[in-house]
């Protein structure tokens, strides 16, 4: 796209009032700087003074569509002139046509939306479905994940940023993963580690009561901790044992559903049904907040006749439900997931295999579809994360480096402590990839500075 001409003036004063008032996520106030945006369109977005980027993030792997689809921002104006807000409490030719789209595509009988703003609350929602449909409390949840910042989604998730908030997790029990590049445990193949992660989970749910676990809650490719695709049999052996004690198995797909994993949801790749599923990002592309929870039919029957106990008063908010409505359509009408598999297939994974052939600070490569890791190492041989994992968030050298360079050369990279993320929309093109990964080509050189 041709770039608007820069507006360094502009710029300056939305940074200014930016960094007077407005209080940003993760982040010690004074230590940041965020880039001014002017604008944004497909797979790149641009600043004020002139630089233009293209998005390997996806925001925060949201934008599975890329940047102001005008079918998209049609669909949320012609909402917006029509019926801009109603309360939850009544039908709206939005909502009815968004939950139908969502349930056609979710598998097995997810045939129930409970509409959220976004994923935290999605998370929080499906918990609070699993306790009262069990009478149980316990919830069994992963280290190295994310599912949210709120109240009981921050207490699940699995990586140092609960540490602030953890009162020590009440009724929270979590349980090492699958990931047999770093397993704490001994195994020496994906097939030793899939059975050495089953063990765990089903000798953990000993000591802590068959009877008080309510759920166990997985991200389907746990996204934010490092895209670990799980291996063959992982996921359907808790189904199993889900099912084994009648505990509900909840999978979040807030990051890896709607196209990310180069098919609709990331269950539909391990062929496994969950009884709950949340959902966020993708499903509009996060052009309005919206996420959500799948529900089963057996879960659903639980508040056929009795009142489910939440509610929020944005539940299924018509500009946000038009947004995805439009976004099913156009995933549909353009093959967005089709593209999201042939390009992650055909494309980014013989790249990255290349970069880490090349790179000696690339110790793995990771992923499926448009949902990529590169695990940066120190040393390759003992796998030596490039910066220690003790991240809360504050800036470490190494990748702070890394993501100059990345970015000197109109590449914004995904980092998150010693990762570098490959996530750009699922409309990306052929060219545009080429031209990431010649960017992080040169970038790399960086990190392999601090290499042994
Ligand atoms: N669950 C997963 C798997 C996520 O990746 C995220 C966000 O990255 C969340 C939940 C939280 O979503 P939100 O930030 O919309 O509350």
């Amino acid at each position: 796209p041709g770039l608007p001409e820069p507006d360094p003036q502009t710029g300056a004063a939305v940074k200014a009032a930016d960094r007077a008032h407005v209080f940003h996520s993760w982040s010690a106030q004074d230590l940041i700087d965020p880039l001014a945006v002017a604008g944004a369109q497909g797979s790149y977005f641009w600043d004020y003074e002139g630089n233009r980027f293209l998005d390997f993030s996806s925001g925060l792997v949201f934008t599975n569509i890329g940047y102001q689809h005008p079918k998209v921002v049609a669909a949320i104006q012609e909402q917006a002139g029509k019926l801009a807000t109603f309360a939850p409490a009544f039908a709206v030719e939005a909502r009815s046509e968004a939950a139908r789209l969502i349930a056609e595509r979710t598998p097995g009988d997810l045939d129930k939306i409970f509409f959220t703003n976004g994923g935290a609350e999605a998370v929080e929602n499906a918990v609070r479905m699993a306790r009262v449909h069990t009478g149980r409390t316990k919830v069994l949840s992963a280290y190295r994940s994310y599912h949210g910042s709120t109240a009981a989604a921050i207490n699940l998730t699995g990586d140092p940023r609960r540490w602030a908030s953890d009162n020590g997790s009440a009724g929270v029990v979590r349980f090492w993963a699958p990931f047999l590049y770093r397993t704490p445990f001994y195994a020496e193949n994906e097939a030793q580690e899939c059975e050495r992660a089953l063990a765990h989970l089903e000798s953990t749910i000993a000591y802590e009561g068959p009877q008080a676990v309510a759920a166990i809650i997985l991200e389907t490719i746990p996204g934010t901790a490092g895209i670990m695709t799980p291996p063959p049999g992982y996921l359907q052996g808790v189904r199993e044992i889900c099912d084994r004690y009648g505990i509900v198995f909840i999978l979040d797909e807030v990051m890896a559903g709607f196209g990310r994993a180069g098919t609709w949801f990331a269950a539909d790749l391990y062929d496994v049904v969950p009884d709950l599923m949340t959902f966020a990002k993708g499903v509009n592309s996060g052009y309005v907040p919206l996420g959500g929870v799948a529900i089963s039919g057996k879960i659903a029957e639980t508040f056929a006749k009795r009142p489910y106990p939440g509610g929020l008063t944005y539940s299924g908010h018509p500009l946000a439900c038009a947004a995805a409505v439009a976004t099913l359509r156009v995933m549909e009408e353009e093959g967005v997931v089709e593209n999201a598999a042939r390009l992650g297939a055909e494309v980014v994974e013989p790249e990255l295999r290349r970069l880490a052939e090349r790179h000696p600070s690339v110790g793995e490569v990771r992923g499926v579809g448009m949902f990529w890791a590169l695990d940066l190492v120190k040393d390759r041989e003992t796998h030596e994360p490039l910066v220690p994992y003790n991240a809360t968030g504050e800036v470490n050298a190494p990748m702070a480096a890394f993501g100059a360079a990345a970015k000197k050369r109109g590449l914004w990279p995904f980092i998150n402590m010693n990762r570098t993320h490959v996530v750009p929309p699922c409309t990306v093109t052929e060219e545009e990839l080429k031209e990431g990964f010649a960017a992080l080509d040169e970038a790399l050189t960086v990190a392999d500075e601090h290499t042994v």
